[in-house]
């Protein structure tokens, strides 16, 4: 019998903040610009803690994110996880879409609007609010361009804290009200993403908000290493190894630079085999500060004014930018960028051959997929995830127009008959 580590008493694998541009450390906490020289931090581990998890004690886990807590900065001791059963969300083998794009090695859809929310998001809420709580918050707040407002508002619900919520005013009308129902406090602020987040920062520095928990701000570092368990639940459900290929969307970059983070570590823990990967990123025309600077080979991010209909990717003046940019030029993969059409295109092609229904988020990502295909800068024999991070029902408005009944008809036989059907 395999010996499992009883999580109640095993202390956190994460060891230090560090500066993620001069590796200054810091010791865990609530902080999350360096004090050097103001860079971002991110969570630091111990190696050893790290090695020490098992395939055996994951698998033997709950069946959410949890299961990875051992790879997780907070979360041990189960009584401390807000655990809404996010995660352990559907790989889709989707050989239908691999046929259509002329694929010859196998595509598979991460579908993470099967989450309790219907994003990706519960996945960074679950782990921030958990470390919220354990760094002693007694509020949760964020800046959201709309999914991660739904997540934490439930979350908050769920766990009976109490939540303040800044949005752009202008928000799909689905994601005011799924937000709003959860009974905490939304702001709607006119203005951008980028103006919410600004005010955030500034709220968060004052004595009125001492008590609070920013997800994206000041508890940060924790909230981004959410997005890890997008690349674990990958590679375990792969039967423990990676894909060669991933495609991810990028608002601020953070997902997709922590799914490459995670590969990394489950190498280095011994849990996959060592083997190449390659990083693709996916972002609208409307707002493509990253894909432009990927394009024009620049390390410096230049913001933009986001437009467009992809409105949970509109960070005009993304945090993780220069970092995306490394993950993926260090892997030779590549970026692209879609208009409105190519992503209403996009949500089509994937539903009509894998029965997903994306939000836009996932429009682009399909679409840029189709995009890398046809400039061959993607290899199509390769084994492909492409990550879809949000539900078609979302964002309904963006391609309810053509999406009608094939006909109306009274209910007779005759009725079916007269309109062509019989
Ligand atoms: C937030 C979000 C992302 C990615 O966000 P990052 O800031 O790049 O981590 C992707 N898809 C959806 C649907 C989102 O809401
Ligand atoms: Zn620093």
């Amino acid at each position: 019998m395999t010996a499992l580590i009883d999580r109640h008493t095993v202390p956190s694998p994460a060891s230090a903040l560090v500066c993620r541009n001069c590796a200054a450390q810091f010791p865990l906490g609530a902080q999350h610009a360096c004090f050097e020289c103001f860079g971002p931090l991110e969570i630091g581990y111990d190696p050893a803690a790290l090695a020490r998890v098992t395939h055996d004690e994951i698998a033997s886990g709950p069946h959410s994110l949890w299961r990875y807590a051992g790879l997780l900065p907070v979360g041990q001791n189960p009584a401390t996880r807000v655990d809404s059963a996010t995660g352990m969300t559907p790989l889709i083998r989707a050989d239908r879409l691999a046929d259509e794009l002329g694929f010859t090695g196998p595509v598979w859809i991460k579908d993470d609007s099967a989450n309790p929310t219907h994003s990706f998001k519960d996945r960074v809420v679950s782990v921030a609010i958990t470390a919220a709580r354990e760094l002693g918050f007694e509020r949760i707040a964020c800046a959201s361009t709309g999914n991660l407002a739904n997540s934490v508002a439930a979350h908050a619900a769920r766990v009976g804290m109490p939540s303040i919520v800044f949005i752009p005013s202008d928000l799909e009308p689905a994601k005011i009200i799924q937000t709003a129902i959860y009974g905490g406090t939304l702001i709607g602020v006119d203005g951008s993403y980028d103006d919410v987040n600004r005010l955030c920062s500034e709220l968060a520095e004052t004595d009125e908000f001492e008590n609070t928990g920013f997800v994206n701000v000041n508890v940060r570092p924790y909230y981004a290493e959410g997005s890890k368990t997008l690349g674990f639940e990958v590679a375990e459900q792969l039967g423990w190894r990676l894909p060669g290929q991933i495609v991810a969307p990028m608002a601020s970059g953070s997902l997709l630079t922590k799914v490459h983070k995670s590969f990394k570590e489950l190498v280095a823990a011994g849990l996959v085999p060592s083997s190449s990967w390659r990083v693709f990123g996916a972002q609208s025309a409307g707002c493509s500060p990253i894909a432009t600077a990927f394009a024009n080979g620049w390390d410096v991010v230049q913001p933009v004014k986001p437009t467009g209909i992809a409105k949970s990717l509109n960070i005009g003046n993304p945090a993780d930018g220069p970092y995306a940019l490394d993950a993926v030029r260090s892997t030779g993969g590549a970026m692209a960028s879609v208009s409105d059409d190519e992503i209403r295109a996009g949500i089509r092609l994937l539903a009509r051959t894998t029965g997903v229904f994306a939000e836009t988020a996932g429009g682009v990502t399909v679409a840029v997929l189709q995009k890398l295909v046809e400039s061959g800068a993607i290899d199509t024999s390769v084994e492909t995830v492409v990550y879809n991070t949000g539900d078609g029902l979302k964002t309904i408005d963006a391609v309810s127009e053509g999406a009608l009944p094939t006909a109306v008809i009274p209910p007779t036989v005759k009725g079916m008959r007269e309109a062509g059907l019989l």
